[in-house]
C-alpha cells in the first residue's frame, strides 16, 4: 500500500474574511438570506418535492422572461454553459451565424458558434454604442443567416443594446432566429421574450437574478424548437442537448443529476422577484443605478459610455490620470471591504447594479469607498458632493 501523508491545509474559516466583502463588481452579486438558506439544502433530484420546485421555477421564470413558451429549462453550469446550450442546439456545421459584438461576451457567442462548425460573420458595433438596426438591416440584405446572436447588455464594455425588438423583427423578416444573452440584464430592465420575438434567451444565476453562480436558465421559442427538432446531424454534446434536458424539465425523468441546491436557491431568487414584482424591481434598478451614476459624476469622475447606450446594470468608470485600476481594486477591497471589478478591455473599473447590489445602504458604502480610495491613491475627488448627490438622487424619484 502506498502511504501518502494527507496534505495539511488552512481551515476555510481562516481563509475567508471575518466579515464578508461587499460584492459590487460585475458578478457574482450578494445573495439574499433566503437564497443562501435554500442553497444549503440537498434533496432528492427526482422526488415529488423536486417536481413541485421545478414546476414553480418554470412558472416564475416564464414571468421573468415574459414568455408562455413550453421550452424552458435550467442548466447545471455558468451563464456560458447556457450560452453554449443555445448555440449548440441551434447551430451546426454549415449554419450561417451573424454575431453582433460589442465586447467580450458577445464575441464569446460568435466563438462558440465557430467551434460547432458554423460559418460566422461578425458585425462589430462601434465602441460605446448600442447596435443600430439600420446597420443590421444592411448586413441582412447582403447575405443569408440562420441565427443572429447578441447581448442585451455587454458587461465588459458596459454597453446596452436597446433595440432588441427591432433586431428580432428584422431577423424574422430575413428568416433568421435570434439568440439573446440576458445574463447581466434579466430582471434589471425590461425584456419581453414573446412580444419582442426572441427565439432563445439565456441567463446566469449570479447577476441580475441575485442567485448563486453555476445554475442558469434558458428558454426557446416554438420556432427555435422546430429548428432543434429539424436537426439531422449528430449533436456533439450530451449534457447540453435540449432534447434530452426535456426529460428532466418536462417529463419528471432523468437526464443528469440536477444541481438541486442551486435550483432551490434559484427558486428563492425567482420568488423574491415575484414578490417584488418585475415592475417594482426594474424601477428599483433604474433609480439606484441612476443615483449611483449621478453620484460618481458629482465626485468628479467620468463614465465610460455616454447615454443612450450606457448600460445601467454595470457601470464603467474612467480612471483619472495616475490611477491604476489594479491598485484601486486592491485598496478599496483591503481598506473598505468593498469589491468592484476591473476590466476586460477598456481602461475602466466597473460597478454592478444587479439584484442585491441595488440597495441604498450598499450604494452609500460604495460611493464613499470609491471616492475615498481614489483620494488615497492621489486623485482629487469631491467625496461629500458624491454622497450628497446620491442622497438627492435616491430621494428624487
Ligand atoms: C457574466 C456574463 C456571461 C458569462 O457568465 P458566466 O456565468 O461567467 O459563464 C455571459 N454574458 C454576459 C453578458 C455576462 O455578463
Amino acid at each position: 500500500m502506498t502511504s501518502i501523508t494527507p496534505p495539511s491545509v488552512t481551515s476555510l474559516h481562516k481563509i475567508l474574511p471575518d466579515e464578508p466583502l461587499l460584492l459590487m463588481g460585475a458578478g457574482p452579486v450578494p445573495v439574499p438570506p433566503r437564497v443562501a438558506a435554500a442553497n444549503s439544502m440537498v434533496i432528492n433530484h427526482l422526488g415529488s418535492t423536486m417536481a413541485k420546485v421545478l414546476e414553480q421555477v418554470k412558472v416564475m421564470a416564464r414571468y421573468v422572461f415574459q414568455t408562455n413558451c413550453g421550452h424552458l429549462m435550467g442548466v447545471a453550469g455558468p451563464g456560458s454553459a447556457a450560452m453554449e446550450m443555445a448555440i449548440t442546439n441551434l447551430v451546426w456545421p454549415g449554419s450561417n451565424v451573424l454575431s453582433i459584438t460589442n465586447g467580450f461576451f458577445s464575441a464569446r457567442l460568435g466563438e462558440m458558434a465557430e467551434r460547432v462548425g458554423a460559418d460566422v460573420t461578425e458585425y462589430q458595433v462601434p465602441e460605446c454604442e448600442g447596435v443600430d438596426p439600420d446597420e443590421i438591416k444592411k448586413v441582412l440584405q447582403s447575405g443569408r443567416f440562420d441565427v443572429i446572436t447578441l447581448v442585451q447588455g455587454e458587461t465588459s464594455h458596459t454597453v446596452w443594446n436597446k433595440e432588441l425588438k427591432d433586431i428580432c423583427t428584422l431577423a424574422h423578416e430575413h428568416g433568421a432566429l435570434v439568440i439573446v444573452d440576458a445574463v447581466c440584464t434579466l430582471s434589471t430592465m425590461p425584456l419581453e421574450m414573446d412580444k419582442w420575438g426572441v427565439d432563445a434567451i439565456i441567463t446566469g444565476g449570479q447577476k441580475g437574478l441575485s442567485s448563486i453562480p453555476g445554475v442558469s436558465l434558458i428558454a426557446f421559442s416554438d420556432k427555435a424548437w422546430e429548428r432543434i427538432e429539424s436537426r439531422d446531424c449528430p449533436m456533439p454534446h450530451w449534457c447540453l442537448d435540449a432534447r434530452l434536458a426535456v426529460q428532466f424539465w418536462n417529463k419528471k425523468g432523468y437526464h443528469y443529476t440536477a444541481p438541486v441546491s442551486g435550483l432551490l436557491a434559484l427558486h428563492e431568487a425567482l420568488h423574491l422577484i415575484c414578490e417584488e414584482s418585475l415592475e417594482g424591481r426594474i424601477l428599483r434598478h433604474k433609480r439606484c443605478s441612476r443615483a449611483l451614476q449621478n453620484a460618481i459624476e458629482a465626485m468628479g469622475l467620468g463614465l465610460y459610455v455616454p447615454e443612450p447606450a450606457r448600460l445601467p446594470s454595470v457601470i464603467g468608470i474612467n480612471l483619472p490620470a495616475g490611477i491604476i485600476g489594479k491598485e484601486l481594486l486592491e485598496h478599496i477591497s483591503a481598506v473598505h471591504r468593498v469589491e468592484i471589478a476591473g476590466s476586460f478591455g477598456p481602461d475602466i473599473v466597473r460597478i454592478g447594479q444587479m439584484g442585491e447590489q441595488c440597495r441604498s445602504h450598499h450604494l452609500f458604502r460604495t460611493v464613499h469607498a470609491l471616492g475615498s480610495s481614489m483620494q488615497s491613491l492621489g486623485a482629487r475627488m469631491d467625496v461629500p458632493a458624491g454622497v450628497a448627490e446620491l442622497e438627492r438622487s435616491l430621494n428624487q424619484s
